[in-house]
């Protein structure tokens, strides 16, 4: 296809949802007084504290818990629980079955030989297999040799299958999600439910879990759900006021949270199915974060072009962009200038440390602002990556910031080695052993971080299972370099 027609064909397709929205215009206009009611209602549900990340990201190093690590360590998959009946039911279409049948065992530590010829063939695999780009581990057999590869197990992918199963019966007639999980059958044993009325913010982090695991609204066990999903979305999308605004709700300040994660599923969708209907939604989402980024401090906040940026918000956005890459969308190169003014604004000791607003040593912000980082191009052999990856190895988990857990699971997976597998060795068995395996709630996770009470189950659950699809979500970064072959 010529670069002439590409363009006639993004035209008609732009003109298709115009239309939509322009015949929808009634529509829009009664959910418009609905969006604002709902939002003026916000005001009222929510807590007189604002919704704001900085107590968010307190990183809770002491035990808290009734369960030491050692215990937790070693719970392991044994025969007997890949027989039960969440295997049968749930996880039976998602494990790979080599990894079932090679089931690595913490308590018998595999050779270092064995493990780094497990990386080469994940490497000699995408090498040939790459049709996907940077999501190319999303596939079933992709992510059956990376999570082999890089340290999942048979256990850790019952726990991703569970919680998407968990998510799905959570999910309401319209396709959205609440953070207000609570359906009929809930009763008592789905608790924790969260407090924050952003329907475009709980949609598109459940959403970020299936697309993550390879379903799309086209293909996998979950296409229904995420069909609906993407549907809601997009009467979303056609009612905005401004397009390719995903903030759900304005008042607050959940908004631009809401938009970037809406952008990187449906970046990512637009990735894995090349549906040119969701392009033209993401390309539009893509859009908005550009415009709304401050041109001098380089960072987002809460409101679009706000000048005081904050590292969370610049995180997500980050990755909305950076996901559009992925997927061949178009994001002007003014971004990555502007976001690395906003880390050098926030950073210490050249880059190893970075804080909320301004420069400190936090772990959780300086796992975002690394992540940041190594996809913006910093190469492993800097010295500022290298000293603050020692930094998080370090800390390790955190037993009740899941959020931290998410930001630095990624870092890790992505400098790979020791640190990534000293990581691992209690990161995944931790997410394991702490999921509700029993009754109705099974699946899911209940809050543990200082952000439970406004994200609640859902939130917690969502953000479990994203640390733990970390195997295959995205390509180690410097794996690649590592072992000196291209993907
Ligand atoms: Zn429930």
């Amino acid at each position: 296809m010529n670069a002439q027609s590409e363009e006639d064909l993004d035209y008609e397709e732009r003109s298709w949802w115009q239309r939509h929205r322009d015949s929808l215009g009634v529509t829009a206009c009664s959910i418009g007084v609905h969006v604002a009611l709902l939002a003026i209602m916000a005001m009222v549900v929510l807590p007189s504290k604002p919704y704001d990340l900085t107590d968010y990201f307190t990183v809770r190093t002491e035990v808290t818990t009734n369960t030491p690590l050692e215990t937790v360590d070693n719970i392991e998959v044994t025969p007997e629980k890949l027989n039960d009946q969440n295997v049968n039911d749930s996880a039976s279409l998602l494990i790979p079955t080599n990894v079932l049948a090679e089931q690595p065992s913490p308590t018998s530590v595999d050779t270092e030989q064995e493990e780094l010829q497990w990386q080469l063939d994940a490497i000699e695999y995408l090498g040939k297999n790459q049709k996907l780009g940077e999501l190319s581990g999303r596939t079933e057999e992709a992510r059956s040799i990376l999570t082999k590869a890089f340290g999942g197990t048979a256990t850790s992918e019952v726990a991703v299958s569970s919680g998407l199963k968990w998510l799905a019966n959570h999910q309401n007639k319209d396709g959205s999600w609440n953070f207000n999980h609570t359906q009929e059958d809930c009763q008592d044993s789905c608790t924790s439910p969260g407090s924050l009325n952003n329907k475009v913010g709980a949609t598109s982090m459940a959403m970020l879990c299936f697309v993550g695991a390879g379903h799309t609204h086209q293909a996998g066990k979950y296409q229904e759900q995420v069909k609906n999903g993407l549907e809601f979305l997009a009467t979303q999308y056609m009612a905005a006021e401004t397009e390719g605004d995903m903030r759900g709700i304005k008042g607050g300040n959940s908004g631009m949270y809401a938009h970037g994660i809406a952008t990187i599923v449906l970046c990512e969708l637009y990735g894995l199915s090349r549906d040119r209907k969701v392009r033209v939604i993401a390309q539009a989402c893509v859009d908005f974060t550009v415009d709304s980024q401050h041109a001098e401090n380089g960072g987002w906040r809460y409101r679009p072009n706000q000048a005081d940026g904050d590292t969370s918000v610049v995180g997500w956005q980050v990755m909305a962009v950076t996901s559009a890459k992925m997927a061949g969308l178009t994001v002007p190169g003014r971004v990555k200038v502007r976001a690395e003014r906003f880390l050098d604004s926030v950073q210490l000791e050249q880059g190893a440390f970075y804080g909320y607003a301004s420069p400190s040593k936090k772990a959780s912000t300086t796992s975002i602002g690394l992540l940041c980082r190594m996809y913006y191009g910093w190469d492993s052999k800097t010295p500022a990556l290298g000293v603050g990856v020692d930094y998080l190895s370090a800390t390790g988990p955190s037993k009740d910031n899941q959020y931290y857990n998410y930001y630095a699971t990624q870092v890790l997976h992505h400098w790979g080695g020791s640190k990534w597998k000293k990581w691992n060795r209690v990161m995944r068995p931790q997410l394991v052993s702490t999921q509700v395996t029993d009754g109705h709630a099974a699946g899911s996770w209940a809050p543990r971080d200082p952000h439970g009470r406004t994200g609640g189950r859902l939130y917690a659950t969502c953000l479990s299972i994203l640390t733990l699809e970390v195997y295959y979500r995205h390509l180690p970064l410097y794996q690649r370099k590592l072992f000196k072959k291209e993907i």
